[in-house]
């Protein structure tokens, strides 16, 4: 089976797009959401339409959580903040169901998937350091657990070993469990503008970062004519 793994679209439907076409081309059984569909950008409704029809299943991140009331507004950026407010007023209630629904962490063929972090997914806590990435190996019992969040992708094994694009496992590889941060489709924030979501075949257990070119100028100058936050607009051409 080939997995593609989306993560962070962050309403940004020009990204998105890019990425749906690059899966199509790539030719995957199946694409799994890690949340964070909405928040900062100005394309909600388009964002959870195309994750509806596209992946077999999302989980719920911070921004969606924070759209529907669950997580407190408090816990964002200003910016952040701006835009969960935005949002709310924009989301449409079929769209809003469909996010309310998602759970916080799933297994799906054998593979975890969560927003943030697997040991406390709902705490929304960064991994960012290998004391967070050790108490993440301790809450998945799979090979393999998917995490967003950060935007910023990451190959991170349980023998601490870290790189943004090594194989999963290879022959005669001793490492077998890892944790992979696929980065984000909508708001990368690794110094690279580019679309980033994770491609991996369960066959020979490889795993690719795909980095994909999408229209920034349209997702920007739409984020100033919602009236959301010009800075939201101004970090997708840096990539941060
Ligand atoms: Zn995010």
């Amino acid at each position: 089976m080939r997995f593609a793994i989306i993560s962070d679209i962050h309403s940004n439907l020009p990204a998105l797009e890019a990425v749906l076409v690059k899966i199509t081309e790539l030719g995957v059984d199946s694409v799994l959401c890690l949340g964070d569909t909405i928040g900062y950008g100005p394309f909600p409704n388009e964002c959870v339409d195309l994750v509806r029809k596209n992946c077999v299943l999302s989980v719920k991140g911070n921004h969606d959580s924070g759209v529907l009331g669950e997580t407190s507004i408090d816990d964002f950026n200003q910016f952040g903040q701006d835009a969960i407010r935005w949002t709310d007023k924009n989301l449409l209630d079929d769209y809003r169901s469909y996010i309310a629904k998602a759970p916080l962490i799933a297994v799906y063929e054998g593979l975890t998937i969560v927003h943030s972090s697997p040991d406390t997914p709902g705490d929304w806590k960064y991994v960012m350091t290998m004391h967070h990435a050790r108490e993440s190996f301790k809450a998945f019992s799979t090979d393999i657990c998917f995490i967003g969040h950060t935007h910023v992708p990451v190959v991170i094994g349980e023998d601490s070993t870290i790189n943004s694009f090594h194989p999963p496992r290879r022959e005669g590889n001793p490492i077998s469990r890892f944790l992979i941060n696929v980065g984000s489709v909508g708001q990368p924030r690794d110094g690279n503008p580019h679309a980033a979501f994770g491609v991996l075949d369960t066959i020979d257990w490889s795993y690719t970062l795909v980095r994909t070119e999408y229209d920034i100028k349209k997702t920007a100058s739409a984020i100033t004519s919602a009236g959301l936050p010009k800075a939201l607009a101004q970090r997708l051409f840096q990539g941060v």
